[in-house]
């Protein structure tokens, strides 16, 4: 079994689905403002340049998605949207801020197998209220003996944690979707990370980068690429 004195989890498209959500949303962005967008303007991308405009005001998470969507299609639209479509606009955020926590497939009984042979811990980033009502309402906290919510995952931000945690570097292996956030900057300082793709990812997480991991197709190969046997 391969030695590690902690494991680390990310959690929005790792444990549980997200980005899923806000395709969703963008979709419906798109339909709810094109009907107000000056011709050969591409309402999606015009949302994107948005929310990287204000990803350092605002931070990660739906309602800075939110704000962003608003004032995206008060731009686009050039003031001219109704205010019927910003309520529809916020009404959107609130059915994605309120939606019930969906696991990914076996992610408990992964949690709990893994468990018994390793501290874990959960490391995720975003908007501070809905990420702790995620893991409160996920029935996996009880999984981890730390659940650290970030503004930011870079190299600086994991070495504070882990040294918080009493953990080398070194020592941890992390477990996430998002290459840039979540494998990157844990190898940057000497760590391990095991990337679990997920089918959608958001256009300001998208990386280039040569750097060598392991890739597993689901969550479920976590346990064996550990040697853990059973
Ligand atoms: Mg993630």
């Amino acid at each position: 079994m391969k030695t590690f004195d902690m494991l680390a989890f990310d959690a929005d498209d790792t444990l549980w689905h997200s980005e899923d959500g806000f395709h969703a949303s963008e979709q419906r962005f798109v339909e709810l403002v094109a009907p107000f967008a000056a011709e050969g303007v591409d309402v999606k991308a015009a949302l994107t340049a948005v929310e990287r405009k204000n990803l350092p005001v605002f931070g990660y998470g739906v309602k800075a998605f939110g704000l962003s969507a608003v004032e995206a299609a008060l731009s686009i639209s050039e003031g001219r949207v109704t205010t019927h479509v910003l309520g529809q606009l916020m009404e959107m955020v609130r059915a994605q801020l309120t939606e019930p926590v969906r696991l990914l497939p076996h992610v408990p009984e992964v949690l709990a197998k893994v468990g018994r042979h390793y501290r874990m811990v959960l490391i995720t980033k975003g908007d501070l209220i809905h990420q702790t009502h995620k893991v409160e309402t996920s029935g996996l906290a009880h999984h981890f003996s730390d659940i650290e919510i970030l503004l930011e995952k870079d190299p600086h931000t994991y070495d504070r944690i882990f040294r918080k945690l009493g953990v080398a570097p070194g020592r941890v292996c992390m477990v996430g979707n998002s290459v840039r956030s979540d494998i990157l900057p844990v190898m940057a300082l000497g760590g391990t990370a095991v990337h679990v793709p997920y089918p959608l990812l958001w256009e300001l997480e998208h990386v280039d980068h040569d750097e060598h991991f392991a890739d597993l197709e689901s969550i479920t190969d976590l346990p064996g690429w550990l040697g853990i046997e059973g």
